[in-house]
């Protein structure tokens, strides 16, 4: 499992990926990588301390991500990123976290006390798609909504059982109202749900003008970060 890498081409930053404690919902039907969740508290701090070690703040932006919320990493991992963050004269932090979280963002950025790119996984646009189809439990009504607390949308092209349709309105809704977002291409995994290989060649024939958008981040594979296996 690679847990450091530097993303060089868009937004150049470090990124790490830590361990965490169980994604507090855990149940979004494309998911498998709750699985690198732990509950023991020690373990997770210990591979913690490990991988952050080898951040330089070359880039002074750093990427912290973990299988679930940034909410779900230990007390001990937050304080040494902070300790990282003023160490290493970090400028720019990317955090992740799932709507459920919304009302401790806020708190999260005092904490850290830099601008924070503040990612959430929204997969979808589409209601229905992304609330009953993904599970993604996820009941924001509007994009106003979702601004409120979150910078950066996660979005998800590829699953059986999406339209093209979607993926249009949900491209428009990126481009027109946000600043930064990452659209994953979706890989089979051992989740119950499929790729839909038609629609990601017609996804990747339509939209590979978004690989020159600075803002707007496709990753065609799992591993595009560097992070993972
Ligand atoms: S919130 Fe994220 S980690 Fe948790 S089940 Fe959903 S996709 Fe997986």
């Amino acid at each position: 499992m690679e847990r450091y890498s530097e993303i060089t081409n868009k937004n150049q930053r470090e990124i790490v990926l830590l361990k965490g404690f169980p994604c507090a919902w855990g149940k979004c039907s494309f998911c498998d990588y709750i699985l690198d969740n732990s509950t023991s508290k020690e373990e997770i701090n210990e591979i913690n301390f490990e991988v952050l070690e080898k951040i330089s703040g070359k880039y002074k932006v750093l990427e912290v991500i973990n299988s679930g919320s940034c909410f779900e990493l230990p007390k001990e991992t937050l304080e040494k990123i902070k300790e990282i963050v003023v160490e290493k004269k970090i400028e720019k932090l990317f955090l992740e976290s799932h709507w459920c979280y919304k009302n401790k963002v806020k708190k999260m950025r005092e904490f850290f006390g830099i601008p924070i790119i503040f990612k959430i996984g929204v997969e979808s646009f589409d209601y229905e798609f992304r609330n009953e189809f993904l599970n993604k439990n996820a009941k924001f009504k509007t994009i106003e909504e979702l601004k409120e607390y979150f910078d950066s949308p996660c979005m998800m092209v590829g699953i059986k059982g999406q339209t093209k349709e979607m993926i249009d309105k949900d491209i428009d809704i990126v481009i027109n109202n946000f600043t930064h977002a990452t659209i994953n291409v979706f890989i089979n995994n051992s989740s119950k749900l499929k790729r839909d290989d038609e629609l990601v060649k017609w996804f990747i024939d339509k939209y590979n003008y978004l690989d020159q958008n600075p803002n707007i981040e496709v990753l065609y594979n799992n591993t595009d970060f560097g992070v993972g296996e």
